[in-house]
């Protein structure tokens, strides 16, 4: 019932998608089959009943001629049905089921993507999804045909001998249930194999995306990645070959239960009864054993098609379980607004940890950040600096805990609202596909308000220049994906244009979690006093292991191993000559060394 369901969703989807496409299908198989089977009924005993001079020749030919006339008409429809209306049928569809897809996957929890589980049935719903819904309507379509097929024949055998369609129930029966296993055991097959096929994916990945593409030449990281992937592939293969045993045996006794009982045993009995009882004329006899072979193909393609909606319906439960998934941190429709006249924030005894560790990555946070406020958090790199800013902007939950801004527990807030407040740019910001003007302002419906804002914003961040002398301006196309000739920056430059971000946004709190990781200090030091220009009045939280900025700071918080160890102003700290002073000391030495070197 269940997997009839999920074919009946799936179709919902597609008559949804491409509904004209979808009536047109039906039509042209319905014909086609109808036709087929009332051709292989009828021609033979048109002919015989001519000849026998039961009919007219005049009335056969027209009859014939006419049925010859429908299959045209058929033909024309299958033809163009295939490769015209299925394929636009396929294509809208498709996209249809993979905006459902995106749409959901952004919207899950960011631990989703820890989650290995969850990772799978990504990976299952996504990879399987449009095969199988162009399968579920081409088969939908089909077996309207096959049964409307069905219903002709077995009148044209109940007509003459009953007792063939009982006959032909027994055997059907007993095949119905080697279906449902031979099925069941293909399933399995690809459950047991979707993890390693999720590390060839990643394998692939490492091959194709630019990301890995410098390292992978000049290392030899791809030795062990290979070694994966042939241990990923034995596997499969291991699995396959002990699916295979089991589905090859059940799949030879379906033939003989239906190609043996159903052909041979009907095809005997009409014509034992036929010779031995004079039980129907000659032109009977035709029809009957036609009606009868027509009959046993269509139950062969009836269970085969039976078979593949069973295994499409298993399949698209996949999809409907990852699209059922209910995420954790769920958008909070009736929450608070924020008040963006008090952004004060605050961390109450603030602990977390990740799922699937025991290990806290953040103990004991209490912290008080007044609007305005400019304040630093430093550490060395794995003292929990980031995910700090992720429970900050609600990405996680606390563990431990909990957070106030404008003294409201931010799980009361509105989500969307909430996360709006923040201008960010992560450490591993990326760049989009698209125009510098719409990764600038990180949405599509640009106005000309929004091109003036992004311009100020590529001048506050000092990349405005660069983008200037492109040919299209602000409006060149970033990466060669969707364009020839997009535009490849330097790693610099993208962040240059990653912190336009924040500026362009103008967020009641902004964040930049080393984000200028790819600059030299001198360039950091320019951007972070740009940054707290833009940004004057707002409360600036700034993230780094490097200290030359952290000196603009109102207060700086130092963690380590996910404790606050040292907390005040920089000069505080310098005098406190604890682990600040000391990773300050240092840097500041090892930069006038590199700055000695390079002179
Ligand atoms: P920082 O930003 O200071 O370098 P992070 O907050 O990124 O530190 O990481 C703190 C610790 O949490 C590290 O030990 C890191 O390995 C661990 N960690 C970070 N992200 C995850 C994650 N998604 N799952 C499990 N552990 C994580």
């Amino acid at each position: 019932m269940k997997i009839l369901k999920n074919n009946l969703y799936i179709l919902r989807l597609c008559f949804k998608a491409a509904p004209l496409c979808v009536c047109l299908k039906v039509l042209a198989d319905v014909l086609n089959h109808v036709i087929n089977t009332l051709i292989a009924l009828y021609f033979m005993r048109y002919i015989v009943e001519a000849v026998q001079g039961n009919k007219s020749y005049r009335e056969a030919f027209v009859l014939i001629l006419g049925m010859f006339a429908i299959k045209l008409v058929a033909s024309i429809l299958d033809s163009i049905g295939y490769h015209v209306v299925e394929r636009i049928a396929s294509v809208k569809t498709s996209a249809l089921l993979m905006e459902m897809l995106y749409g959901q996957a952004i919207s899950v929890d960011l631990s989703c993507y820890e989650n290995p589980k969850f990772y799978d049935s990504y990976t299952k719903a996504n990879e399987q999804i449009t095969r199988y819904a162009h399968r579920a309507l081409y088969l939908a379509t089909h077996v309207i045909g096959i049964v409307v097929s069905m219903v002709i024949s077995v009148y044209a055998i109940a007509v003459s001998e009953p007792l063939i369609i009982f006959i032909v129930v027994i055997p059907v029966v007993i095949e119905q249930t080697l279906v449902k296993k031979y099925t069941e055991l293909k399933f399995n097959r690809d459950r047991d194999t979707t993890y390693e096929r999720r590390q060839v994916e990643y394998v692939n990945r490492t091959v194709y995306l630019q990301d890995y593409a410098k390292d992978i030449r000049l290392t030899s990281i791809f030795t062990p990645i290979i070694k994966s992937f042939e241990k990923a592939i034995d596997s499969m293969i291991k699995t396959s070959k002990e699916y295979g045993i089991k589905i090859g045996i059940v799949r030879f006794f379906r033939t003989i239960v239906s190609e043996l009982f159903v052909y041979l045993g009907v095809q005997s009995l009409i014509v034992y009864q036929y010779l031995a009882n004079s039980a129907y004329s000659f032109a009977e006899l035709t029809t009957l054993l036609n009606a009868a072979s027509e009959f046993s193909s269509l139950i062969g393609s009836f269970s085969w098609a039976r078979n593949d909606i069973y295994q499409c319906g298993m399949f698209i439960e996949n999809f409907r379980t990852f699209m059922a998934y209910e995420t954790k941190m769920p958008e909070n429709e009736n929450g608070k607004s924020v008040n963006v006249n008090n952004t004060d924030i605050e961390f109450k005894n603030v602990g977390f940890t990740y799922e699937g560790s025991d290990t806290p990555v953040l103990k004991d946070i209490n912290m008080t950040i007044k609007k305005g406020q400019r304040i630093a958090i430093v550490g060395h790199n794995g003292a929990g600096k980031s995910t700090f800013v992720k429970l900050l902007m609600r990405l996680y939950d606390t563990t431990e805990g909990s957070i106030e801004v404008g003294g409201t527990d931010i799980k009361e807030y509105r989500l969307s609202e909430y996360r709006d407040i923040f201008g960010t740019i992560f450490q591993d910001f990326k760049i989009f596909a698209t125009t510098i003007t719409n990764n600038v302002l990180l949405h599509g419906n640009v106005t000309e308000e929004d091109k003036r804002r992004a311009e100020e914003a590529l001048k506050a961040s000092g990349i405005y220049d660069k983008v200037d002398s492109l040919s299209n301006k602000m409006e060149s196309q970033l990466t060669k994906e969707f364009a020839k000739d997009g535009v490849m920056m330097s790693g610099g430059e993208l962040q240059k244009l990653a912190i336009a971000r924040v500026f362009a946004k103008n967020s009641e709190i902004c964040i930049l979690d080393e984000p200028s990781s790819a600059l030299d200090p001198m360039s950091e030091y320019e951007i972070f006093e740009n940054m707290l220009k833009a940004c004057e009045g707002k409360t600036v939280i700034f993230i780094s292991h490097r200290l030359s900025s952290t000196v603009m700071a109102d207060k700086i918080y130092m963690l380590e191993e996910g404790r606050i160890i040292e907390q005040g102003s920089h000069e505080e700290l310098m005098k406190q000559n604890g682990k600040y002073a000391e990773m300050y000391n240092m840097q500041a030495r090892k930069y006038k060394e590199e700055l000695a070197y390079e002179a």
